[in-house]
């Protein structure tokens, strides 16, 4: 248990008293405010479950916050298990900021560190499901075993992948970073939270969120524009992650089903994408950052097709298009507008 808590125990009495006697730190974990102890950093301690939320803690915190990650670059987010170590960090944090859904082991820990100011990007906006999770029958654009491939949902596949569940519990799809209408939606959530979480610094966290719902805006907008007019809306891609960015910009996501990386679509459904493809004149099959192309390659190859990236930005690498999320969903744009043929 952390000092924290520990302290939490305290009774209100004991804690006045503590106050008296000088140790005023105490009265920001146990008093009926919501401000945070901040520790011996000096900076408010944010703890980010994963890039999109390390990313909207680092822009909006600003230099009011150290920001600390569970999920390390390069490492495919439903495949994080936390250490000791880092669950006991947890309980030490002055803010913990995750996207419910996406990584059980995560959401696990974060339930027991018990820290107040624990916010949940999926309660910020609205999520949708994009696949059929609970009818299992097809849909047109992303098919429920796209997105239950991805959340390993299925039957067949259900026993021992417990840790790889990437869907959340309502069967809703929790991509919702890729949109940016939505993302900026979770980031004045965010600011809302930091001013609570610091009150002094408010002023600023402030600033800096308008800053940041500006620059999605104007993302929003180079999406809108730039993919307005295109000889195809028809898009294949291994990760289902971009049913919202899709729906969003009327696109449609064709994902390759079976995707855990080392799986392989089924015959019947490689035939299905070689018919969509020539249909809707696609001339593209997306793979992502973090995971295995060979999928991506087999389809592409059979179809003649090339392939190229497009990442969910669920981490940033040396590989990644682009040092943060504005840049990598830039250069998501320029492979969207390339593939769809926008004139
Ligand atoms: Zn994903």
């Amino acid at each position: 248990m952390s000092v924290m808590n520990v302290r939490r125990l305290i009774p209100a009495t004991a804690v006045t008293g503590a106050v008296a006697l000088g140790l005023v730190s105490l009265s920001a974990c146990a008093g009926t405010s919501d401000a945070a102890d901040k520790g011996s950093s000096g900076k408010l301690d944010v703890v980010a479950s994963f890039y999109p939320m390390q990313y909207l803690a680092e822009q909006i915190g600003g230099g009011h916050v150290a920001v600390n990650t569970l999920t390390k670059p390069g490492v495919e987010p439903h495949d994080l298990e936390l250490k000791p170590r880092q669950i006991g960090e947890l309980g030490e944090a002055d803010v913990i900021l995750y996207l419910k859904g996406i990584q059980p082991a995560v959401d696990d820990a974060i339930a027991q560190a018990g820290v107040k100011n624990t916010v949940d990007a999926a309660t910020l906006t609205k999520l949708e499901a994009h696949g059929d999770e609970v009818g299992h029958e097809h849909h047109e654009g992303e098919s429920a075993e796209e997105h239950a491939a991805h959340g390993e949902e299925h039957g067949a596949e259900e026993a021992g992948h417990e840790g790889h569940d990437h869907a959340t519990e309502a069967g809703t799809d929790p991509h919702i970073w890729l949109d940016p209408v939505k993302y900026a939606e979770v980031a004045k959530g965010v600011g809302a939270a930091l001013e609570k979480a610091d009150p002094a610094h408010a002023a600023d966290y402030a600033k800096n969120t308008d800053a940041l719902v500006k620059k999605l805006g104007d993302l929003d907008s180079a999406f809108e524009t730039g993919l307005k007019n295109t000889t195809t809306k028809t898009f294949i891609t291994t990760h289902s992650a971009f049913g919202y960015l899709a729906e969003r910009y009327g696109l449609e996501q064709e994902g390759i089903t079976g995707i855990d990386p080392e799986s392989e679509p089924s015959p019947a459904r490689i035939k299905e994408l070689q018919d969509i493809a020539k249909k809707d004149k696609v001339s593209t099959v997306f793979f992502e950052t973090l995971a295995s192309d060979k999928t991506a390659k087999t389809l592409a190859g059979d179809t003649g097709l090339t392939t190229d990236v497009l990442d969910p930005l669920e981490g940033i690498t040396d590989k990644s298009q682009g040092d943060d999320y504005i840049e990598v969903m830039q250069s998501n744009l320029a492979a969207l507008k390339k593939a769809l043929g926008a004139k």
